[in-house]
């Protein structure tokens, strides 16, 4: 084992002053590094170092400054794009070829964000008063502390260093303890590409000490959090104590509807891909597959088909398209809920951990479980494990129902060749993102985020930039 990870403070390498946190491979169970765990102390330079930042200059940078270093950032995450997948498939378990995809995403998604840092803009507002001039600013917010989760860590890193980076704020990320490597990375590049040092920092840590020292540090303006649902509700009580700015990016149990119309076979293999794509690890996997009835026999033998056909092994092999869970805990707490439901449900397809080759690791394979009702825990928790819960439904009323009666509400999905029923069922579900004949579709320029217990606020498009901006009027009486 080498010596512990660094915090990235002020610009520079600092070693932790605290104890460690041992990373494992999840594919192995092996230890990969010992991470330092920020003390409040270390939490502290680092927003310190933010605030100076600011004050020494950051705040009154120019957009095109900005743009040029993202655009530099985002160079340089694509060419490192290779490394970024090897650190993440084993820091994480993503499969390596995905991870490399991740990054590029990663990378256009910093180069979305770079075009938006000189074209940040007010408004002049006509106000019913003579010889007035009103107008807006739209200024930084300051420091933003960014807690970050484990499953994707190249993009929920730069999803939110890209958009408060362009508005001109100062940050401060904290990775999981499960996957602190990439961030750590990133920071390397992060210097490379020549930010003023401060503007952006990374303190290891796990939550309890060092994210909740960030969550409630007095010097953090501004929390962008992505995570479970219920450490976000702790993080948004923090904030609220303290009335901090917050967004939450948590948790999901997302339906993907079929209807009986649609092109099945499109269906089929996409509410796998949906569902299976990370191991199920994903916020915005469509674990519920609500199935019209007239089809549901003939549709689950065709999704049960299609799960068959996803390898699950080593995420270093370029065929494999799962890779482990994250952890001997979460694989206790996916089977967990699969036996839970065996006595109602029926288990079509996997449910059980791999051993062989790789009994070391987190395995589980793609799991389909047909005869769900919508009101079984399989079906209203979100599991984070490669489990797909077929529910049947009658029509599109109940179609509807059934996929709205969730506290989450991250996203939706409805198959249909009937263009009416598509627009009106999109429109229906309580979700912040609805996929029509598709999934999984993010794009840079479009909003992302969540209805109820699913998050506040939206990363991504020009709707980010509202996070990490404050709106001030300006009223000028003129002689
Ligand atoms: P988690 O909530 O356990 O941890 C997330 C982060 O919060 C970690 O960095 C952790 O160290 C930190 N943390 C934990 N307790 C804290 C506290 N009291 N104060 C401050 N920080 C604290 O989540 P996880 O297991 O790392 O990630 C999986 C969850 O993330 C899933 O629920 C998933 O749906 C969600 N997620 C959501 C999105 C989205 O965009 N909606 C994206 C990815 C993941």
């Amino acid at each position: 084992m080498t010596e512990a990870t660094k915090h990235f403070i002020g610009g520079d390498w600092r070693a932790g002053a605290g104890p460690t946190f041992t990373v494992l491979n999840p594919s192995t169970g092996a230890p990969i590094a010992e991470m330092a765990i920020g003390t409040p102390e270390e939490v502290d330079e680092a927003v310190r170092a933010a605030r100076a930042a600011l004050d020494g200059g950051w705040a009154d940078s120019t957009g095109s400054e900005r743009r040029k270093l993202l655009l530099r950032l985002a160079a340089l995450v694509a060419e490192e794009a290779a490394d970024l997948g090897r650190i993440t498939a084993e820091d994480v378990g993503m499969p390596q070829v995905f991870a490399f995809g991740e990054a590029l995403f990663s990378a256009e998604y910093l180069e979305y964000f770079a075009g938006w840092a000189d074209k940040i803009q007010g408004d002049t507002i006509p106000v019913q008063a003579p010889r007035v001039l009103d107008y807006t600013l739209r200024e930084p917010v300051g420091v933003v502390a960014a807690i970050v989760p484990w499953n994707a860590p190249t993009s929920l890193t730069l999803w939110k260093m890209a958009p408060a980076l362009a508005a001109g704020n100062a940050i401060v990320v904290k990775p999981s303890e499960h996957a602190p490597l990439v961030p750590l990375r990133l920071m390397d590049l992060v210097a490379r590409a020549g930010f003023p040092p401060g503007v952006v920092g990374c303190v290891t840590g796990t939550g309890p000490e060092t994210g909740r020292a960030l969550v409630e540090h007095p010097g953090v303006d501004k929390i962008a959090f992505t995570g479970g649902t219920e450490t976000g509700r702790e993080v948004a009580s923090t904030a609220g104590r303290l009335l901090k700015r917050v967004s939450l990016e948590l948790g999901g149990k997302s339906a993907n509807i079929v209807f009986a119309d649609a092109d099945l076979d499109a269906a089929a293999s996409q509410a796998c891909v949906a569902c299976f794509l990370g191991s199920g690890q994903q916020c915005i996997a469509g674990s519920r597959l609500l199935v019209e009835a007239s089809i549901h026999d003939e549709f689950c033998e065709r999704a049960v088909a299609a799960a068959r056909g996803f390898i699950t092994g080593d995420p270093m092999d370029p065929s494999v398209q799962l890779g482990p869970l994250i952890s001997a805990r979460q694989l206790d707490r996916v089977l967990a809920f699969v036996e839970e439901a065996r006595p109602e449900a029926t288990v079509a397809l996997g449910g059980a951990r791999l051993g062989g080759d790789l009994a070391r690791g987190y395995f589980v394979p793609p799991t389909v479980v047909t005869g769900v009702r919508n009101d079984m825990p399989i079906a209203r928790e979100e599991i984070f494990g490669p489990v797909l819960s077929v529910i049947p439904f009658r029509d599109e009323a109940e179609a509807i129902q059934i996929a709205n009666d969730s506290p989450y509400g991250l996203a939706g999905g409805v198959w249909t060749n009937d263009l009416s029923r598509a627009h009106a069922v999109a429109r229906a579900l309580k979700a912040g993102t609805v996929w029509v004949n598709s999934w999984l579709a993010v794009n840079p320029s479009t909003p992302f985020g969540g209805y109820k217990s699913s998050g506040v606020g939206r990363e991504g498009g020009r709707e980010a930039l509202g996070l990490y901006t404050e709106v001030k009027n300006v009223y000028v009486q003129m002689r």
